[in-house]
């Protein structure tokens, strides 16, 4: 079966070549990306469920791509935690989102705010320096450490434990918290969690989805919430898309919650305009 001249596996090779070069060209234009400038961050707020009030917010990284456009962190984050730029980019981050911050916290709208979320890779928490390097952007950013939330993955948690926890109880010691994002995605097993050095547990999207016509969802979504009380960590809800998702989960004890229904990640000057639109409500 011939299209166009050419016969499947030609064009099978052909796709997988220019697969090939694009991967390629990714690698080197994101190895250039932080000194070009071309990162940018987006912000998210989390909402106080109880009071409505925004409590804080995410901050999430983008990529202007010179040809391709603004790239969300799934078209970019997992090459570079391959080539290691991550190291760089979430270097980047961590002090614009901290910079961003300490800002906002001196105006009025802002000043109520206690918290700003900050993703850290695997990788990059791994990397030598990574608890000193913290500290420098705290103190270059005049941010208190109290403000400061880090999201990190179950998996980091659970594996190589030695190293990792005992960073993990430095930034702690300093003041800085830590959340366990998309919790419930990894192994998290009981045992573990009753003595993880984390303040935070974040409640992956998959999970609250459904919650509205799966009782068994909505049971398992409880479960947690409980177990986090239990464990004396405050809890965040992802993904709030509908009204009954965010009155579901207030109702059953869940402190903060994260997603559409409040707002996109948008730009500083959009995040700003939305806290003004929250103070007048
Ligand atoms: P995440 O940490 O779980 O972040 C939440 C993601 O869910 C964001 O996607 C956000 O836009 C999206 N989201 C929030 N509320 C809703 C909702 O109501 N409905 C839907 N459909 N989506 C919602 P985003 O910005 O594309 O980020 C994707 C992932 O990339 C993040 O997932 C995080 O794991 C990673 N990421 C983002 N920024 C960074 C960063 O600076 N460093 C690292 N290492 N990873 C990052
Ligand atoms: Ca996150
Ligand atoms: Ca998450
Ligand atoms: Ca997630």
């Amino acid at each position: 079966a011939k299209t166009g001249g050419k016969n499947t596996w030609q064009r099978y090779r052909d796709e997988m070549h220019d697969a090939m070069l694009r991967r390629l060209e990714m690698r080197s234009a994101l190895n250039e990306a932080v000194a070009g400038g071309q990162m940018r961050l987006r912000f998210q707020p989390i909402i106080d469920l109880p009071t409505g009030q925004v409590a804080g917010l995410e901050a999430l990284v983008r990529w202007q791509h010179p040809v391709r456009g603004l790239l969300g962190p799934n078209e970019f984050i997992e090459l570079s935690e391959e080539t290691g730029s991550v190291v760089e980019i979430g270097g980047w981050v961590l002090r614009e989102a901290l910079r961003t911050f300490a800002h906002w916290r001196t105006t009025e709208a802002g000043s109520f705010m206690r918290y700003v979320s900050v993703n850290v890779s695997a990788r990059q928490f791994r990397t030598p320096g990574f608890v000193d390097e913290v500290r420098e952007v705290l103190a270059d950013t005049g941010a208190d450490p109290r403000w400061l939330l880090l999201e990190v993955t179950e998996s980091l948690v659970l594996h190589d434990a030695d190293q990792v926890w005992r960073d993990l109880g430095e930034l702690r010691a300093m003041g800085v918290r830590i959340a366990i994002d998309d919790f419930g995605t990894g192994y998290s097993s009981l045992s573990y969690l009753s003595n993880m050095p984390v303040d935070v547990l974040k409640i992956d999207k998959s999970f609250i989805d459904d919650i509205l016509h799966n009782p068994q969802q909505m049971a398992l979504v409880e479960t947690i919430v409980s177990l986090a009380r239990t464990l004396e960590l405050a809890v965040v809800a992802e993904g709030i898309e509908l009204d009954g998702h965010r009155t579901a989960l207030a109702d059953m004890g869940c402190s903060y919650g994260q997603g559409y229904l409040f707002s996109k990640p948008v730009t500083s000057d959009e995040f700003l305009e939305y806290l003004h639109t929250q103070g007048s409500a």
